[in-house]
């Protein structure tokens, strides 16, 4: 029996992730709980909210990217349903204040956000 071993002590297998449908997207990614004015499981991200866009097999480190259509809440309105959604907003007097938008369900479908930065947790 000649077999060499070729296992290394700190062998890693890092997959990249082309979007929510690559096979490893969502591992270890948890499924969000639901927000109670939302109607139905997120069509792209399917309740996670998130995805892998580099996941390490080996020691499960990963890159994420948060789902463009449901903003990570992972639920989604369905119809016209307006999405409530936190915003600062700058009183009379020059303090910023949290409000609530109402933004159409529809509209949120059509944003694209490419501009969330991708944070490897715990580092
Ligand atoms: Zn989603």
């Amino acid at each position: 029996m000649g077999g060499k071993n070729r296992l290394m002590p700190h062998a890693s297998n890092i997959v990249v992730c082309d979007g929510p449908d690559s096979p490893h997207a969502f591992d270890i990614v948890p499924i969000q709980p639901r927000n109670g004015s939302l109607d139905a499981v997120c069509p792209v991200c399917r309740g996670h909210g998130q995805w892998n866009t580099e996941i390490d097999l080996v020691s499960f480190r990963c890159k994420r990217a948060i789902c463009s259509r449901c903003l990570g809440a992972g639920w989604v309105e369905t119809g016209n349903d307006p999405v409530e959604l936190p915003d600062i907003e700058m009183t009379a007097e020059g303090y910023p204040h949290w409000v609530i938008r109402q933004v159409p369900g529809e509209d949120m479908a059509e944003q694209e956000r490419s501009d969330v930065p991708l944070l490897p947790p715990g580092t």
